[in-house]
C-alpha cells in the first residue's frame, strides 16, 4: 500500500443566532475543523481530523507533508510520524503542526486498521467494543434552571456524564452546580469546566466546593502555561484535577505528569499528535498511576479515534461529546454517534470503522481551505474584534 495523495477538506459551520452560546471566551458564533483525507494507490482511503487553525493546516499537510510522504506506505506510521516531526520540529512542537501530524497519524492507523481487517480499538490491545462518553455542554445560561432542564435532557438520551462550564462569577459558578447536580442526582456524573479563570485562591474554595457535590472532576481552572498552580493546587481540595486540552506531544504531558499538576490528562488526538501520541500519554499516565480522558471538541472523526484509544486502555476513562448542535459531530458519519447507558458504541469493523456523510461534508466545506471568514469559532476567533476585553470574574465577599 502507498499513499498516492493528500486531502485536506476545512469545514466550517455557523450557528443560527438562537443556537450560539456563551462561556468564558465569548460569544460562540460558529465552529471550524479540518478533515485529513489520506488517498492510497489501492482505493483505500485513511480518514483522520485536525482541529487547529485550519488554513495552517490545509499549508503544513499540502506544502510540506504531502511531498515527504507520497509512494510512502502509510502502515509505517511511526517511522512516518518521526519523520514528520523532524521536518515541522524547527516551527512546530506544539500547536498547528503538531494536530496537523496528528490528524495524518489517525488516517495511517485508520488504513493500518483497515489493511489488517482489524479494527484499531483491538489493534491497540483493547477487548472492549464500546467506551463511556459523557456529554459536553451546559454553557452559560441565563437562569440556572434552563441547566437543569439541559441536564435532564441528556440523561434522557443515554448519558451518564456530563460537563458544565463555570468561570463567570463566583454567585453563578456555585449556584450552576448545584442546580445541575439537583437535576441529574448522585448517580450520574458531574464535571465542572473553569475555562481557566480562576486563581489559586478561588480554585481552593470552588474545589472544596465541587468535592462536597461530588464533582467527578476539576478542569482547567488555570491557563496552561501556569503549570506551577496546577501543582500547587492538586490534592489540597478532594475533588481530581483534570487538564491537557492545550498539551502537545508525549514530551508535553510527560511535563505535566512530572510536575505532579494533574490527576487525570486530557490529550486529544485531533490535537496533541494524533492516535499514535495519544496511546503513548495514556501509557505515561499510567505508569504514574493516572487516568487519562480526551477532550474532543471538534468533530466525529476525533471523538472516535479518542474512543478507540479509551476502549483499549484500562486507565481510559471517558470521552467528550459536544452537545450544541454541531453538525460535524452529529451528522457527519453515515452511522452517526451513538450512546446508550452513558456508552459510545464502537463497531468492530477494522480501521476506525466510520464512513463519512459526503452530502454533509459537502455542505460543510469551505471553498478555499486557506480562506477563514471573521467569527468566532469556540476555541479559535477570526476578525477585527479578536477576543476582546473579557469580564472580570466576581468573587464572593
Ligand atoms: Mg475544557
Amino acid at each position: 500500500m502507498k499513499i498516492d495523495h493528500l486531502e485536506v477538506i476545512n469545514l466550517r459551520y455557523e450557528y443560527p443566532p438562537a443556537q450560539r452560546f456563551a462561556y468564558a471566551g465569548g460569544t460562540c458564533t460558529g465552529r471550524l475543523s479540518s478533515l485529513i483525507l489520506v488517498h492510497t494507490d489501492t482505493g483505500a482511503v485513511g480518514i483522520g481530523s485536525a482541529y487547529s487553525h485550519p488554513g495552517l493546516v490545509a499549508l503544513i499537510v499540502k506544502q510540506q507533508l504531502e511531498p515527504l510522504l507520497r509512494g510512502r506506505d502509510p502502515r509505517e506510521v511511526e517511522f512516518l510520524w518521526d519523520r514528520m516531526y523532524a521536518v515541522t520540529r524547527w516551527y512546530g512542537r506544539k500547536g498547528a503542526a503538531m494536530s496537523a501530524i496528528g490528524g495524518l497519524d489517525v488516517a495511517f492507523w485508520d488504513l493500518r486498521g483497515k489493511a489488517l481487517g482489524k479494527p484499531v480499538w483491538s489493534l491497540l490491545g483493547g477487548t472492549r467494543r464500546n467506551c463511556p462518553a459523557y456529554a459536553s455542554a451546559l454553557l452559560w445560561k441565563p437562569d440556572v434552571k434552563l441547566l437543569a432542564e439541559e441536564a435532564a435532557g441528556y440523561l434522557a438520551k443515554g448519558f451518564r456524564r456530563m460537563k458544565m462550564r463555570l468561570g463567570r462569577s463566583e454567585e453563578y459558578d456555585t449556584e450552576a452546580v448545584r442546580a445541575v447536580r439537583r437535576a441529574i442526582g448522585n448517580d450520574n456524573d458531574l464535571m465542572a469546566d473553569a475555562s481557566m479563570k480562576y486563581h489559586v485562591t478561588l480554585a481552593r474554595r470552588v474545589g472544596k466546593f465541587l468535592a462536597e457535590q461530588r464533582a467527578f472532576w476539576f478542569e482547567e481552572p488555570f491557563q496552561p502555561e501556569d503549570i506551577d498552580s496546577y501543582a500547587a493546587l492538586r490534592g489540597t481540595v478532594g475533588v481530581r484535577l483534570a487538564a491537557g486540552e492545550n498539551e502537545f506531544g508525549v514530551q508535553g504531558f510527560r511535563e505535566l505528569i512530572r510536575a505532579k499538576a494533574v490527576d487525570i490528562v486530557q490529550p486529544d488526538a485531533s490535537r496533541c499528535g494524533g492516535i499514535s501520541e495519544v496511546w503513548k500519554t495514556a501509557k505515561l499516565a499510567a505508569d504514574a498511576g493516572l487516568s487519562f480522558a480526551p477532550h474532543t471538541w471538534s468533530d466525529a472523526v476525533a471523538v472516535i479515534a479518542n474512543a478507540h484509544i479509551v476502549a483499549a486502555m484500562p486507565n481510559g476513562l471517558t470521552v467528550e461529546m459536544d452537545q450544541t448542535g454541531n453538525p460535524m459531530i452529529d451528522d457527519l458519519l453515515v452511522e452517526p454517534l451513538r450512546v446508550k447507558d452513558g456508552m459510545l458504541h464502537l463497531n468492530e469493523r477494522p480501521g476506525l470503522g466510520i464512513e463519512l456523510n459526503d452530502t454533509v461534508v459537502k455542505r460543510l466545506r469551505t471553498a478555499d481551505p486557506l480562506a477563514i471568514p471573521d467569527g468566532f469559532y469556540s476555541d479559535m476567533v477570526f476578525g477585527a474584534e479578536g477576543l476582546g476585553p473579557s469580564a472580570p470574574y466576581k468573587e464572593m465577599p
